[in-house]
């Protein structure tokens, strides 16, 4: 191959932009698979290797029906090595969708008239996230519109209110963010309130479609959103997601663009990302976009398959926009976490189903099973429901790294602590049939297990957690 991608390589430096539009496009120009070579990096990737810009290429290239199959087959054998059985479930809560960017694909957009400005008070959050105790959930990502009044205090503020609450046996045990960028004092602030992961996706990586679809406001500004997350590492926020909001540029620049991204993270401040979404353009009140790079179901399984055997040890997270049997479908080969028991109404979540008004969401959701139904449905499927959120609580940062490099962190760590955590929901939230196939598929696990002490410390912080002691874990 003639194509030197040194020559197009950008310096990783700090809160410097790192995305060249020329270096990726001529790695997919030049990167044309065979056969071996497509197995060659699925083996690398196999071995845990963190695959390069070129490699990935090779496989976003990959057409032919025998490769993406080894694709897909590659990335379901690394899921199974690498993050075990266990899912990890969360609610988003919005907080406030006042805006003032127009963002061509997104519902709140403030072109948007007719949709209700709401912010929750003090009491109305209180009461969302009381709801969503009531439900079982442990872990919430809030979200918020971007708005003056969305600083750095009013969301530090929300994230210790919802700590703070506690109904029955309920508690929230981790808050992530979903917000506009910062400055760097501002995350400073966030960070001091106890945050989780601090995601703010880039929705597209190419220019000339970013400046296309962001009429208005301050998100235009590509690269004050391309660095906000070293904006965030410089802060002390070490725990950092990001995304792409696929369909509205070609989907195999976005992956390209992800992972430089990943790379310029681990250049600079030696940790990758924690998590990276991958929301697919859904149908919104006044959706403007050239629907021409929407990406269909076969390519959107491509692409995570890809990204999994791309970035082996990042979590990655898919939402109630996909129907559930695209969510199946990709369960297998990709996905850490999920939502569950999705609104993402304002004050949704103690809304009655005749109170819903689809056209007050920030774009549709094809998901709207409850946390139980998916829970029930995991459990059929064989995987674990978790609502681990240990590895953060003991400032083991960095935990979907450990779990790839340590061995034995997930026997020894992961699978325990979810079943600790899906225990406590059995007894508190589960109707009698769930409780009883749950304890079983407990039961099952526990007799999989080896017997020596670390089981019996397990089985015995499951006895406690029966007589109601909480939040056990190792
Ligand atoms: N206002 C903040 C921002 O723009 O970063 C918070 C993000 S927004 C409330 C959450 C994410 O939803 C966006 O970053 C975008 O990727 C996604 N989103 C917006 N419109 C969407 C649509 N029509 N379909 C699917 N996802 C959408
Ligand atoms: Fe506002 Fe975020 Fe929607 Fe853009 S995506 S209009 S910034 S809420």
């Amino acid at each position: 191959m003639k194509f030197t991608p040194e020559k197009y390589a950008i310096a990783d430096e700090a809160m410097k932009p790192f995305i060249d539009e020329n270096e990726i496009n001529e790695y997919l120009k030049n990167c044309k698979p065979t056969m071996e070579k497509v197995q060659q990096i699925i083996d690398k990737s196999l071995s845990k290797n963190r695959l390069s810009l070129e490699d990935t290429a090779y496989l976003l290239n990959a057409e032919m029906p025998e490769m993406v199959e080894a694709i897909k087959e590659g990335a379901r054998e690394l899921k199974k090595r690498v993050y075990g059985e266990r899912i990890v479930l969360f609610a988003p809560l919005y907080v406030g969708n006042l805006c003032t960017n127009n963002c061509a694909y997104c519902g709140f957009k403030e072109s948007n008239k007719k949709v209700k400005r709401e912010t929750l008070t003090g009491n109305e959050l209180i009461e969302q996230v009381e709801a969503l105790e009531d439900n079982g959930h442990k872990r919430l990502v809030l979200v918020y519109g971007e708005h003056p009044k969305y600083d750095a205090n009013f969301i530090a503020e929300s994230v210790r209110t919802v700590y703070k609450v506690k109904k029955g046996m309920g508690e929230i045990r981790r808050v992530n963010i979903n917000a506009a960028p910062l400055e760097i004092d501002g995350f400073k602030i966030v960070k001091e309130s106890g945050i989780g992961t601090y995601q703010i996706f880039q929705e597209t990586y190419h220019q000339g479609t970013y400046s296309e679809v962001h009429l208005s406001g301050h998100k235009r500004n590509y690269d004050w959103r391309l660095t906000a997350l070293d904006r965030a590492q410089e802060a002390g926020i070490d725990d950092v997601g990001i995304g792409v909001l696929f369909g509205l540029y070609n989907w195999k620049f976005e992956v390209m663009g992800l992972l430089r991204h990943v790379n310029h993270l681990e250049a600079v401040y030696n940790v990758g990302p924690h998590t990276i979404s991958f929301p697919r353009i859904q149908n919104a009140l006044n959706l403007d976009i050239d629907k021409s790079s929407l990406v269909s179901n076969d390519e959107f399984v491509r692409l995570i398959a890809i990204l999994r055997l791309a970035v082996p040890y990042t979590g990655m997270i898919l939402t109630a926009r996909e129907v559930k049997s695209i969510r199946d479908e990709i369960i297998r080969f990709g996905v850490s976490q999920i939502d569950g028991g999705t609104n993402i109404q304002m004050k949704g979540y103690t809304k009655k189903k005749d109170e819903q008004n689809l056209d007050e969401e920030q774009f549709s959701i094809n998901d709207n099973r409850s946390l139980e139904e998916v829970i029930v449905e995991l459990m059929h499927q064989g995987f674990i429901p978790s609502f681990c959120t240990a590895c953060y609580r003991l400032g083991r940062t960095g935990e979907h790294f450990m779990e790839f490099s340590v061995p034995g962190f997930i026997k020894r760590y992961c699978q325990p602590n979810a079943l600790l955590t899906f225990a406590e929901y059995l007894q508190d939230y589960a109707n009698p049939e769930t409780k009883e196939n749950g304890y079983k598929m407990i039961d099952e696990k526990l007799d999989e297990m080896e017997n020596d002490t670390f089981k019996h410390s397990l089985i015995k912080k499951l006895e406690l957690i029966k007589q109601k002691q909480r939040d056990l874990y190792f």
